[in-house]
């Protein structure tokens, strides 16, 4: 098969390599989908934590068991644990993910344990199924945060993450208003934004007064400034890592203090939080097709990582 393989850092190298042979409890997948993550251009310029090189990149991932449309959920936990007992596998101990730990999407085939493969709903294109795993994490922060009908939730990033957030939000009723700097990105998600009723910071009166969540969808310190706008008792989802403490940290705990605010981390999605992103991906798959900006064959993926690390448009999607 043929396989885009991360060597080193800055080193892509299209390869050939065996089709992966399914062991006991796994299913061969044939990739239709895999989209590019702003994590797998940082992983090509300068590593990730869990990264092991060398590597096939890639956790967005829809394509074929047989004839059969799934998305994969890209972690393979252990599935004893009280973690994994509980619904909370993505925080396994043993926890390994496409893409990071093992070989991903960036391929022709794949080998995954059958469990770790969802249904795609019939009418859902396959390149949108791809999106399951970014919606199924902003999904799984908006559980973390307890997010519900009526509250007024702050987005920082208005990129696809910022925007699944809101999406999310707004199924439940919440109110979302986004933070995003960059005009250009506002304008291309403009229609998104008045058919969801998703508020921005460039009109003050969204602003105006104390919202209930708020979550990072961008890594810039400053979004912790979120804080700062969160009611008594709000609650603050670190979504994304942050690139640095801003210098206003020290103020920023004291608010947490005084004002009984609550910090809480996401990181990744469950199975369950992916499943009800391909049903959501589904509801409105006519409105996010703006989301793919671009779509491109396997061999042209290398040359565009530099356009990903830009983050100025929403998804590229490697198509097979
Ligand atoms: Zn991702
Ligand atoms: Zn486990």
């Amino acid at each position: 098969m043929k396989a885009l393989v991360l060597k080193e850092r800055l080193w892509l190298e299209l390869c050939e390599r065996n089709d992966p042979e399914p062991g006991e409890g796994e299913a061969q997948v044939r990739v239709a989908c895999c989209s590019v993550c702003r994590t797998d251009a940082r992983m090509w310029q300068s590593g990730h934590r869990d990264l092991v090189m060398p590597r096939i990149l890639g956790h967005e991932i829809s394509g074929y068991r047989e004839n059969e449309r799934v998305a994969v959920w890209p972690g393979l936990a252990c599935g004893e644990c009280s973690f994994c007992l509980q619904g909370r596998e993505n925080l396994c101990a043993s926890m390994r993910i496409l893409g990071f730990h093992l070989d991903g999407g960036f391929a022709e085939y794949l080998a995954v344990p059958s469990s770790s493969l969802l249904p795609v709903p019939a009418t859902l294109p396959m390149e949108l199924a791809a999106l399951a795993e970014p919606l199924g994490c902003a999904l799984h922060a908006l559980d973390r945060a307890g997010v519900g009908a009526g509250e007024r939730v702050l987005i920082y990033g208005g990129g696809t993450l910022g925007l699944f957030l809101a999406l999310g939000a707004g199924d439940r009723g919440a109110i979302p208003v986004l933070v995003e700097p960059d005009r250009e990105k506002l304008r291309m998600s403009l229609a998104f934004r008045t058919r969801f009723a998703v508020g921005s910071a460039e009109d003050p009166s969204a602003l105006c007064g104390s919202f209930d969540a708020a979550f990072n969808a961008a890594s810039s310190p400053s979004t912790i400034e979120g804080f700062r706008k969160l009611r008594p008792g709000g609650r603050y989802c670190l979504f994304s890592g942050l690139q640095e403490l801003p210098e206003t940290a020290p103020g920023l705990l004291a608010e947490l203090h005084y004002r009984e605010l609550q910090l809480l981390g996401s990181y990744g999605c469950t199975r369950s939080s992916m499943a009800a992103a391909l049903s959501l991906l589904d509801a409105f798959s006519g409105d996010l097709g703006f989301l793919v900006s671009r779509r491109l064959r396997l061999e042209g993926l290398a040359a565009a990582m530099p356009e990903v690390t830009a983050g100025k448009h929403f998804k590229m999607i490697v198509e097979f």
